[in-house]
């Protein structure tokens, strides 16, 4: 072969490799990095782990009765539906002489956040304080205190006062009897605080979620809304305050005893398996897609621009 048509190849060969990086097609965006939200009404898309949403719109950073905190995390969009009852619970808070502060909501598409959450994919969960510093940057402000004693798993006390009180209470039941969330999740501790020391107007303890974390903020779930036919939400909760033996899943003797469980069985199986190997089983075949998942890929394919301004009349 000539030697300047193998000189050709060769840098044919190199600007194919330079296109495509490793040989393969270029990948798409992750969630995690869009800056604009698509274009369109809001829409919340599969399930509040494993969704995206449509149509975001950006959360004032300051409104009524709350205040943003870490907008350069880019985590101030949602639906426009959470948007506007996050407006309106600030109001009510308002009213009752409190505000807060309030963390991540969703990113512009939503999806799968770079670090920590899992959830807060759909536009319909967000993160609230339960305490406000009274001075503070809101961009570099750090976590305020937690309401627990996270080696006790007591409620925490300060000068032998209860931190846990009127407000954080206020706080939880506003939101609580709002019937667009549909539970509200905080520390088991608070929980169990609240099943023993509220004797009388219980009942909207049902939607508080005790959970692991959670004691120096709380997170808020809304409802799929109505119109959005691929958001999946989940199992209702069972009736009842929840004050109950399930209240302590997440306290520490009650995970060291799942954890030890986990291991016996384990080990069991390994000898099991050691005893009698099982035939071997024909590979599975990978389930199609859902259409809430082929949904979210094609919103990841839409181009990361600003938004054309929509002409009102
Ligand atoms: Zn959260």
């Amino acid at each position: 072969m000539h030697r300047p048509f193998l000189r050709v190849l060769r840098i044919l060969g190199l600007i194919a490799l330079l296109a495509h990086p490793f040989g393969a097609e270029a990948k798409p965006k992750k969630f995690a990095q869009f800056k604009f939200p698509s274009q369109g009404p809001s829409e919340s898309i599969g399930g509040y782990a494993s969704g995206c949403l449509a149509g975001a719109v950006e959360m004032p950073k300051k409104g009524i009765g709350y205040q943003m905190i870490r907008t350069k995390r880019h985590r101030y969009f949602t639906h426009s539906q959470t948007a506007a009852w996050l407006a309106d619970y600030g109001k009510a808070l308002k009213a009752q002489g409190l505000e807060v502060l309030v963390g991540d909501l969703s990113q512009p598409r939503g999806g799968l956040m770079s670090n920590r959450h899992k959830s807060h994919q759909t536009g319909l969960d967000l993160d609230v304080w339960f305490e406000r510093p009274k001075e503070f940057n809101p961009e570099t402000l750090s976590d305020p205190p937690s309401l627990v004693n996270r080696k006790t798993e007591e409620m925490a006390m300060r000068d032998g006062k209860l931190l846990f009180g009127e407000r954080h209470l206020k706080l939880l039941k506003t939101a609580a009897r709002s019937p667009e969330v549909d539970r509200i999740f905080v520390n088991w501790a608070i929980k169990r605080h609240l099943c023993n020391t509220l004797k009388v107007d219980r009942d909207w303890l049902h939607k508080l979620r005790p959970w692991g974390g959670h004691d120096a903020h709380f997170h808020i779930r809304l409802h799929c809304p109505d119109s959005d036919v691929d958001c999946i939400g989940q199992p209702p909760i069972k009736p009842g305050t929840g004050c109950d033996e399930d209240l302590e899943w997440f306290s520490g003797p009650r995970k060291r005893e799942r954890t030890r469980i986990a291991k016996e069985e384990a080990k069991k199986r390994a000898e099991e398996i050691a005893l009698n190997p099982p035939k071997p089983k024909p590979p599975r075949k990978k389930p199609d897609p859902t259409r809430a998942e082929l949904r979210c890929a094609e919103l990841l394919q839409i181009p990361d621009k600003p938004l054309r301004k929509q002409s009102r009349k």
